[in-house]
């Protein structure tokens, strides 16, 4: 980066960081001073990306038309298909389910996966006795290139919180009652590294091609708040 770029981005980043304070301090006595959820107020992040949006067009360093695209893309070109054809042939190759299991960013790479928000993927088993669920606790982490963006509930304050205090009981919300005999391991995803869940093949689903096993893989099973059952085809 030149030293006129770098200036200039400081600059813009300057003038939105103005910005937000000034948001934020006509936010903050509503907030606190009621004890409300802090859902109900634009959080600080969504905040702060408007604001260095609104800087940035109007300095003619990017094209509202280019942000456009690339969230469309993340809608509706990018989403949780990517993560299921990963858990298809997982469950289909073992060897590459071992790959996956030691070393997430690199088998995702292999089938043509990765980069922006999944840079450093860990990817977690559920088996028999470990049932695996991913939250982030800090605001909304999620490997976008398996999973397209994340669900309105996954960046809930409900979900956050409770997902590590009571993550058995969230999982009964979502309808998924797990035996008392079933380890339940939560995963606080960060800015550096993300999580997708490996959910367990249903029985009964032996003859199944690795295409119509595709088919059944959801979103939510590589969450971890559901599993993969065979059911899922019908809506898959
Ligand atoms: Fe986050």
């Amino acid at each position: 980066m030149t030293t006129t770029r770098r200036d200039l981005l400081a600059t813009v980043l300057t003038a939105a960081g103005a910005t937000v304070t000034a948001s934020r301090s006509d936010a903050e006595p509503r907030n606190h001073g009621e004890g409300g959820d802090h859902q109900e107020l634009p959080s600080d992040p969504a905040l702060r990306t408007k604001a260095l949006e609104s800087v940035l067009v109007a300095r003619g360093l990017v094209d509202r038309a280019a942000l456009d695209t690339l969230v469309e893309v993340y809608e509706h070109e990018i989403g949780p298909r990517n993560g299921a054809q990963v858990v298809a042939h997982a469950w289909v190759d073992d060897a590459y389910r071992r790959r996956l299991l030691d070393d997430g960013t690199a088998a995702i790479r292999e089938l043509g996966y990765g980069g922006e928000e999944s840079e450093h993927l860990v990817v977690v088993e559920n088996t028999d006795r470990v049932h695996n669920l991913v939250v982030c606790t800090l605001c909304s982490c999620y490997p976008w290139a398996l999973l397209g963006l994340p669900p309105v509930w996954y960046k809930s304050a409900a979900y956050r919180s409770r997902a590590v205090i009571d993550p058995r009981g969230v999982l009964k919300e979502f309808g998924l009652e797990l035996p008392a005999d079933i380890e339940v391991r939560v995963w606080d995803s960060t800015a550096e590294v993300r999580y997708l869940v490996l959910p367990e093949r249903p029985a009964g689903a032996g003859k199944l091609s690795e295409a119509e096993l595709v088919a059944l893989v959801t979103r939510d099973a590589m969450i971890g708040v559901s599993r993969v059952t065979l059911a899922h085809e019908a809506r898959a």
